[in-house]
């Protein structure tokens, strides 16, 4: 069986890969591979113009025609990653007998039509299956707008998918695969991993639970053993993308116990997604930095208690700072550790959003405000759902939320953030 898996482009005011990797996708089309099929994968993000030192690239990019509904905003809408001549010429003159596309942010749809009408046009015949976020978080949407051909695949359909593929299917092997790296990308700059599924959380704001359900550990042997592996590939940049990396405390220990034993000070690890304050101790903290953490970021999304309730407490103010006094302890000095606050949430003092700031830069953290999105399927979008019904709306680059008359202040608030920042540069 030969089968065409792609991901496709971004469709943004702005998008940069901060280690982006279909993570899900590549891990199923891993669990697919293993079982013999033949996979050619095509990514339409891989057409990159510069790297940093820890493997994160600047997309390129074209202009490309905003959707009406943007079309009272200043900025430039682009497409990110390859060209629509070099994705045709990238399509293979064979024959597959299925084409999987994944998807990713549900506001990127029309870079996902704009994919499968170009596939579409190539391969005619061939049945195209389309999973991921946008599929399972805006399900009724895609329905309505996408042909009746196209099999729109929501992780609960995965075992028809599976039956239909002729291929056996168990959750807990396909979560448990790692994915085959050296199958989807020639060139690697760093390597996207997961030593867990799911969070224990039920944040607002988040629709992780309609994701991924319940917890679970990837085996730990098996992958300190793949980690070791592509380490001795030359892969120095390791990128988490758990939920909850810190939630199981004793196997984050044996997981970095091992790493510092074998690993030495070879590698490095990063943390886009974030870690839980709360269950940061001091001998996690310590392997963290002699394991080569680079200033992980911790999600705490606000210091005000009455949001902090409202966003179903992950976190604490004494908690935070509890946390603090340990990262500085385990030698993550001043500027080299970094809180996620959230910019733009639904009825947010930006005043008292400053002050958040000043007090974490006085304590030694950078800043990193992550702009509010509302996210289909998380409880806080049920409160605003009817006016949110278009994805094109859930762009945390639009501010959908936030009144015309505060975008110059949350500009500058930015900007202030940006410039504390640097003074830990
Ligand atoms: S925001 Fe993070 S901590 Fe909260 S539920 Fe989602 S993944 Fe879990």
């Amino acid at each position: 069986m030969k089968i065409l898996g792609i991901n496709p482009w971004i469709y943004d005011f702005a998008a940069f890969d901060f280690w982006l990797k279909p993570y899900g996708f590549l891990g199923l089309l891993s669990y697919i591979q293993n079982q013999g099929p033949e996979i050619t994968y095509i990514d339409c993000l891989e057409k990159t113009i510069k790297k940093d030192k820890f493997g994160r690239r600047e997309f390129y990019s074209q202009a490309i025609e905003k959707p009406p509904i943007f079309s009272q905003l200043k900025r430039i809408y682009k497409r990110y990653g390859k060209t629509p001549e070099e994705f045709e010429q990238d399509l293979p003159d064979k024959t597959f007998d299925y084409i999987l596309v994944t998807s990713s942010m549900t506001y990127w749809y029309p870079a996902i039509f704009e994919t499968l009408r170009i596939i579409r046009k190539k391969y005619p015949l061939t049945p195209l299956i389309l999973g991921g976020t946008y599929v399972n978080l805006c399900y009724k949407h895609a329905k309505f707008n996408l042909d009746t051909k196209t099999f729109l695949c929501r992780n609960q359909d995965l075992k028809y998918l599976f039956n239909k593929l002729n291929l056996k299917y168990s959750q807990n092997h396909m979560l448990n695969t790692l994915v085959k790296y050296q199958c989807f990308y020639p060139d690697l700059p760093y390597l996207v991993f997961r030593t867990s599924w799911g969070c224990p959380f039920n944040c607002s704001y988040c629709a992780i639970k309609k994701l991924s359900s319940g917890f679970r550990n990837i085996p730990l042997k098996k992958l300190i053993n793949y980690i070791l592996d592509y380490s001795k590939k030359g892969i120095k940049d390791f990128v988490l993308y758990d939920d909850a990396f810190l939630y199981n405390t004793a196997y984050v220990k044996d997981f970095l116990s091992e790493i510092k034993k074998t690993a030495g000070n070879s590698i490095r690890f990063h943390t886009p997604n974030a870690l839980h304050m709360r269950y940061l101790n001091k001998q996690v903290c310590r392997l963290m930095k002699e394991t080569g953490f680079v200033n992980p970021h911790f999600g705490i999304e606000t210091l005000e208690p009455r949001i902090q309730k409202d966003f179903k407490n992950k976190v604490n103010t004494s908690q935070i700072l509890k946390g603090i006094d340990i990262l500085k302890e385990s030698g993550f000095t001043p500027g080299n550790f970094s809180f996620y606050l959230l910019l733009g949430y639904p009825g947010q003092d930006l005043s008292q959003l400053k002050k958040e700031i000043n007090f974490l830069h006085k304590k030694g953290a950078r800043v990193s405000l992550s702009e509010f999105s509302l996210i289909p399927g998380s409880e806080i979008f049920q409160r605003y759902r009817q006016r949110f019904s278009e994805p094109l709306l859930h762009n945390n680059s639009v501010f959908s939320l936030i009144e015309p008359s505060n975008l110059e202040t949350v500009n500058k608030i930015k900007n202030y953030t940006r410039k504390l920042n640097r003074e830990f540069d």
